[in-house]
C-alpha cells in the first residue's frame, strides 16, 4: 500500500510514449490515478495491451487504478487533397462539398451532409484546431461556398469545428459504438463522450452503458454550456475539454467556462476533470512554463477533482516527468494554508436528504476533532461522493465491497478507496470499527492515537442506507 496521495487526482493519457510496462509503472508510482485510453488513436490490440498492463500494476501497487476510455465522438473532418496539402489565402473563395474526389486549392470534400444541411450564410467554419477560418457565403444542396477569413496550410483529414450551430448529429457514431462495446468488455471504469451537446446525448449512451461504467461528458461545445445543468444531471462526471472548447469559443471565455463548470459540478457532487494543455510545453521539454504551473494550480484552487495530461504523457518526450511535475504542483498547493482556506470558504450547503446530512456532519465532527480520516462505507460510491463534495480537511477513505466502485472512486477528490474482502463482510458495529481503523492505518492516513470518523448504513449490507456516524480512535502503540 502506497502513502497518502494528493486530494486532486491525475488523469494521464496513454499512447505511443507510454505503452511499456516500465513507463506505465513509473507513471502510476509518480502519481497517476486514472489512465485515459484515447480511442481517436491506436488499435483495439494497443488498448487491450495497455489495459492488461494497468491491471498488473494495480495488483503490484495494491492501489486501485481507473481506466477511462475516451470515445472520439462526431469529430468532423475534411477529406484529402491531390497533393496532400494546400495553402488557403485570406479573401479567396473555397468550396466544401460531398464529392469525395481529392481536393485542390478551390475545393475539398466535407463528408457530412448534416453539416451542409444546417449551415447558414454567415456562419463560421474553423479548420485544423481553429488555425484557419472560413465564412459561409452560399449554402447549396450539396456544397458550401465560403470565403477564407484566416488562411494557412490545410492538409488531409484536418478537423472542422462549427461553433455557431447546434449540430443535428448524435454524440455516438457507429465507430464510437464499436469502441464502446470493446471498452466495456475490456473493463473500462469510465467512458468519456466527446462533443456532447444535450442531455439526450448522455442518456443515449446510458442506454448502452447502464451501470457498467461512469459516464464522463466532455464539455467542448458552446451548446453544452447552454445545457450545462441538464447535462450535469444526466452524467456521472464531466471534463472541461479546453482543447476543442477553446476552438469553438474565444480563448478569453475559457477560464470563466472552467470556473463555472467546476462550480456547477461541485454543487451536484459530480466529479470534474480539467483537461488539455496543462503542461503542454512538457511534450518537448523537461520542465513546464511558469504559466502552465500556474494553470495546474488554478484548477486545484477551483476545487477540481482531477487534472489531466494528454499528449504530455501519451506522445511527448517526458511522460514521467510530466506526471511527476503535475504531482509536485498538486502537493505544493495542497500544503498551502491559503488553499485550505479557499476550500473551506467554497464549501457547499448540504442538500436536504440523509446522505448529505451525514456527509456534512461527518465533515464537522472530523474538523472539530482534527480527525485524520473520514472512512465511508459505500456500495456504488454515492456516500463517498457526498463526503468529497464537502471538501473536508480529513482524508476520505471509501470502503467498498466491489473493485469496480473502488476504481471509480479513484477519480474523486480526496478519496482513497479500498475493497473490503468478501470473506470479511461487515455485519456488526465491532467489525465496522475495526475494519475502518485498519483501513486508515493501511493507507498511512492515520497513526496510532489518531481519531477517525466512520459513516455507514445500519443495518449493514443494504445499499443507499447511510445513516450512522461513529467516532473511533486508533489505539496508541
Ligand atoms: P480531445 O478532448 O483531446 O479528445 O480532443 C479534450 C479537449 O478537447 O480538450
Ligand atoms: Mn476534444
Amino acid at each position: 500500500m502506497v502513502a497518502a496521495q494528493c486530494r486532486t487526482k491525475i488523469v494521464a493519457t496513454l499512447g505511443p510514449a507510454s505503452s511499456s510496462i516500465e513507463t506505465i509503472r513509473r507513471l502510476a508510482a509518480s502519481g497517476a490515478d486514472v489512465f485515459r485510453f484515447n480511442f481517436s488513436h491506436g488499435t483495439h490490440e494497443d488498448h487491450a495491451a495497455r489495459y492488461r498492463i494497468v491491471r498488473q500494476i494495480e495488483a503490484e501497487l495494491g492501489r486501485p487504478l481507473g481506466v477511462l476510455a475516451d470515445l472520439q465522438g462526431p469529430k468532423l473532418r475534411v477529406g484529402h487533397f491531390a497533393d496532400g496539402r494546400i495553402i488557403l489565402k485570406a479573401g479567396q473563395s473555397f468550396r466544401l462539398d460531398l464529392d469525395d474526389t481529392p481536393g485542390d486549392t478551390t475545393r475539398v470534400n466535407l463528408p457530412h451532409r448534416e453539416i451542409i444541411a444546417v449551415a447558414k450564410e454567415g456562419c463560421s467554419l474553423l479548420l485544423d484546431d481553429g488555425k484557419l477560418k472560413l465564412t459561409v457565403k452560399t449554402v447549396g444542396a450539396d456544397f458550401l461556398d465560403t470565403e477564407v477569413v484566416v488562411g494557412g496550410p490545410l492538409s488531409d483529414h484536418k478537423g472542422v469545428n462549427v461553433p455557431d450551430v447546434a449540430l443535428p448529429i448524435p454524440a455516438l457514431t457507429e465507430r464510437d459504438k464499436e469502441n464502446l462495446a470493446f471498452a466495456l468488455d475490456l473493463g473500462a471504469d469510465f467512458i468519456a463522450l466527446s462533443f456532447v451537446q444535450r442531455p439526450e446525448d448522455v442518456l443515449e449512451a446510458r442506454e448502452l452503458i447502464g451501470s457498467k461504467a461512469w459516464i464522463v461528458a466532455k464539455l467542448e461545445k458552446p451548446q453544452a454550456l447552454d445545457n450545462l445543468s441538464a447535462i450535469l444531471k444526466a452524467t456521472d462526471a464531466v471534463m472541461v475539454a479546453r482543447g476543442d472548447l477553446g476552438v469553438e469559443l474565444p480563448p478569453e471565455t475559457v477560464p470563466l467556462a472552467q470556473k463555472r463548470i467546476i462550480r456547477e459540478a461541485r454543487k451536484l457532487g459530480k466529479p470534474v476533470i480539467v483537461a488539455t494543455q496543462m503542461l503542454e510545453s512538457m511534450i518537448s521539454a523537461p520542465t513546464p512554463t511558469r504559466a502552465e504551473a500556474s494553470d495546474v494550480a488554478t484548477a486545484v484552487f477551483d476545487g477540481a477533482d482531477a487534472v489531466m495530461l494528454s499528449a504530455e504523457s501519451a506522445a511527448g518526450s517526458y511522460p514521467v516527468e510530466a506526471v511527476t511535475m503535475m504531482n509536485r504542483i498538486l502537493e505544493r498547493v495542497e500544503a498551502d494554508g491559503g488553499w485550505r482556506t479557499i476550500m473551506q470558504a467554497s464549501r457547499l450547503e448540504p442538500e436536504h436528504y440523509t446522505a448529505d446530512a451525514i456527509a456534512h456532519a461527518a465533515q464537522q465532527v472530523a474538523t472539530t476533532l482534527a480527525a485524520k480520516a473520514i472512512v465511508a462505507y459505500t456500495h456504488a460510491g454515492p456516500t463517498a461522493l457526498r463526503i468529497a463534495r464537502e471538501r473536508p480537511i480529513a482524508r476520505i477513505i471509501g470502503l467498498t465491497p466491489t473493485i469496480g466502485t473502488a476504481r471509480r472512486l479513484v477519480l474523486v477528490w480526496g478519496v482513497q478507496s479500498i475493497v473490503v474482502p468478501a470473506d470479511k463482510p461487515v455485519r456488526d458495529t465491532e467489525t465496522m470499527v475495526s475494519t475502518a481503523l485498519q483501513a486508515a492505518l493501511d493507507t498511512h492516513v492515520a497513526s496510532p492515537g489518531d481519531s477517525i470518523v466512520i459513516t455507514a448504513g445500519v443495518p449493514f449490507g443494504i445499499s443507499g442506507s447511510t445513516n450512522t456516524i461513529r467516532v473511533a480512535k486508533i489505539p496508541a502503540a
